[in-house]
């Protein structure tokens, strides 16, 4: 889009594997050259070229409060003022604990770690060693961060190269890891009859938000909940996304289905890299150095980082009703945009989080995500940058809300859409 980006990208290809440092941040699949970005302030953030932009990436969902709140700000400055990191125990760490454990119903303890793939590879381990099983269940289109056991089928960052398996993990690693569809009750079943007593846990996203947005349908959770217990494997929710997003509770008090472990992350550490992952005292004391699960980190716990959580979640404990109304505004103007350019699209949503699909008919898992024409969303993208609004670089990723996106910026989105989505019926 602006000069200096593109100067920027062409220096960052050099040095940097694809001149990014997580593949969907590189635009392949909305083609152009991605936005290097300057700074940020409540629902904007302005490129190096001067382009004001309304933020729908949000950092790929931490930023709930928007860019810079005031309140986190004050508190993250005052905390690095006393000290970046000490790898000792400090009080910002018990509170945020506190807070987490008070608000989450799985969650009586809680372990801090630095990022969603380190708590869903940490809350694996634990169920293993909890268990004494190998085998772990998931379902395809769910992103559980980037550790071997879970690259399989897994959304957004892999659906956009269209590559299903990383090179590089062991067929023997993969082979613990059975993959099913989303939503789809006899494949549970048969999985469960298949290998229910080999199985240490079931892991999935309660809302899916790594295949676009795809939501549970009603009894999906709640039989894999019921498999599990009665097979005697743990129910993971991966809550890295949902947490804290849909409720204080996350999507386990929303939708009220209680796993055994929960994994947390972005929202939990206010923009910085902070993952978790907790579960009643049983479970958890089996995690060293109580337990045998071994698990530890060099910065685990970081002061600043708890202190932006905390901050965060304490700014927004109140807002989710505001969440849901805003979700809901820009929804409905999506779908009034989209017909009445005559552009079928289907658009998916849970509270703060929209996922847009052009297809025609549901989307309720990832093969009917992946019908998506993804032309369409490439040429979507584009208008919508043109036009000030910053979209997820892929067809596969969950637009986010802010409690800082104000009505105003819903209004210009609005009209945004509609013009892009004539655009792409002039393309079709
Ligand atoms: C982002 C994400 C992860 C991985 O978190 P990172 O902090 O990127 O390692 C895991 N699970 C879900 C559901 C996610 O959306």
């Amino acid at each position: 889009m602006g000069e200096k980006s593109v100067a920027l990208f062409e220096r960052a290809r050099e040095v940097m594997v694809g001149g990014v440092n997580s593949p969907v941040r590189a635009f392949k699949a909305v083609g152009g050259s991605p936005l290097f970005i300057a700074h940020g302030e409540g629902s904007k953030i302005w490129d190096v070229d001067g382009n004001e932009l309304i933020d729908y990436v949000c950092s790929w969902g931490p930023l709930i409060a928007g860019h810079r709140p005031p309140r986190v700000m004050k508190a993250v400055t005052a905390a690095l003022e006393k000290g970046v990191t000490f790898g000792a125990p400090t009080e910002p760490e018990l509170r945020l604990a506190e807070k987490v454990c008070s608000f989450v119903p799985s969650i009586e303890k809680v372990r801090f770690v630095n990022s969603g793939t380190e708590a869903t590879m940490s809350a694996l381990r634990l169920a293993r060693g909890y268990t004494k099983r190998d085998k772990v269940l998931k379902f395809e289109g769910c992103y559980h961060g980037h550790a071997d056991p879970f690259l399989t089928q897994a959304g957004s960052g892999m659906a956009t190269f269209d590559s299903p398996y990383s090179d590089g993990v062991p067929p023997a690693v993969a082979a613990d890891t059975v993959t099913i569809p989303y939503n789809d009750l006899e494949a549970v079943r048969a999985a469960f009859k298949a290998h229910g007593k080999r199985l240490a846990a079931a892991i999935v996203e309660p809302v899916a938000g790594n295949m676009g947005v795809v939501l549970p349908l009603p009894g999906f959770l709640e039989t894999l909940s019921e498999l599990c217990a009665t097979n005697g494997a743990l129910l993971i929710f991966d809550e890295v996304i949902t947490g804290f997003r849909l409720s204080a509770g996350g999507a386990q008090q929303t939708l009220g289905v209680t796993p055994d472990i929960t994994c947390l992350g972005k929202i939990v550490g206010g923009g910085f890299p902070v993952g978790a992952y907790g579960a009643s005292r049983e479970i958890m004391r089996s995690v060293s150095p109580e337990g045998g699960v071994y698990q530890a980190g060099t910065l685990s716990g970081n002061p600043v980082a708890m202190t932006a959580g905390l901050e965060t979640i304490s700014l927004v404990e109140n807002k989710y009703k505001a969440l849901e109304a805003a979700g809901s505004r820009l929804e409905e103007g999506i779908d009034e945009g989209a017909e009445e350019a005559g552009v079928p699209v289907k658009v998916n949503r849970a509270g703060s989080m929209i996922g847009l699909f052009f297809v025609k008919g549901t989307v309720t898992n990832f093969k009917e995500a992946k019908k998506t024409k993804q032309d369409l969303y490439r040429r979507f993208h584009r208008a919508m940058l043109r036009q000030g609004v910053y979209l997820p670089p892929s067809p596969f990723e969950t637009f986010f809300l802010s409690t800082a996106h104000t009505k105003e910026d819903l209004a210009a989105t609005v009209a945004a859409s509609r013009k892009a989505f004539m655009e792409c019926r002039s393309s079709a």
